[in-house]
């Protein structure tokens, strides 16, 4: 689609031009950013993030955050030619890890990339809700939006009382995008033994709120960038659960 008030095609979206005696049509650049702006707004980014972005990210305790967002932003550049196809951002609240995952979904989209955001909670709500014959068709599209969309953004993941249904639900979600090697980006605050956060036995960790299989999964797909202030983010992926 091109834009309707375009100065340079009119909003034919083509611009003609000469050569060799010969005219020729080209796409007009408004049409590319048109695309993009429909990507964005597909992506369903909530108004407070909708411009996050690698630049307006003001890393407060210097090299942690500077350190993770050089991480998060060469995935960004290199996907899908990375080690690992998905990011996990790991870390306390306040971090700025959901405005670090929307930039990187951002810069994925600027590349031509599709992506979704999803509050956690929020998708399983509306997940449990498609099941209801009573409510809208929004609910399961969600579901299916989450399982296909190129790339899915999942924020605060584990942010919810885990029960088998739960649980059952995250790994579906999480093996069927392993399984078709599409990409996750979530962020967490959970803790985990394998890269940091767990001061004491009895904190709630990742696996507690998703559960073995999900953990495992997530841990084979994903880079995962620490934000606890350790100088090393990088960690190898733990071995897979076996069942
Ligand atoms: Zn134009």
């Amino acid at each position: 689609m091109a834009k309707a008030d375009c100065p340079l095609c009119g909003g034919t979206g083509w611009i003609s031009t000469q050569q060799d005696g010969f005219s020729a049509a080209h796409r007009c650049e408004c049409v590319a950013e048109t695309r993009l702006e429909e990507i964005e707004e597909r992506a369903q980014i909530p108004r407070n993030y909708r411009n996050a972005s690698f630049d307006t990210f003001l890393a407060t305790d210097g090299k942690t955050l500077r350190d993770a967002m050089v991480l998060i932003k060469g995935y960004a550049n290199e996907y899908p030619l990375g080690k690992k196809p998905g990011l996990l951002l790991a870390g306390p609240p306040g971090t700025g890890k959901t405005h670090l995952a929307v930039a990187a979904l951002r810069q994925l989209m600027a590349r031509g990339f599709e992506g979704a955001f999803f509050d956690y909670q929020n998708l399983l709500e509306r997940i449990y809700a498609g099941y209801s014959e009573a409510l809208g068709t929004s609910n399961r599209e969600a579901y299916r939006v989450a399982l296909e969309t190129e790339i899915l953004l999942l924020d605060d993941l584990g942010a919810h009382r885990i029960n088998e249904w739960v649980e059952d639900t995250v790994t579906s979600v999480i093996t069927y995008r392993y399984n078709h090697q599409k990409p996750l980006i979530a962020t967490t605050n959970l803790p985990d033994p394998d890269y940091g956060g767990v001061d004491n036995k009895e904190r709630i960790t990742l696996q507690d709120r998703i559960g073995a299989r999900a953990r495992s999964r997530l841990f084979e797909m994903c880079t995962v960038v620490r934000m606890w202030g350790a100088a090393d983010y990088r960690i190898k992926a733990a071995a897979p659960v076996r069942y």
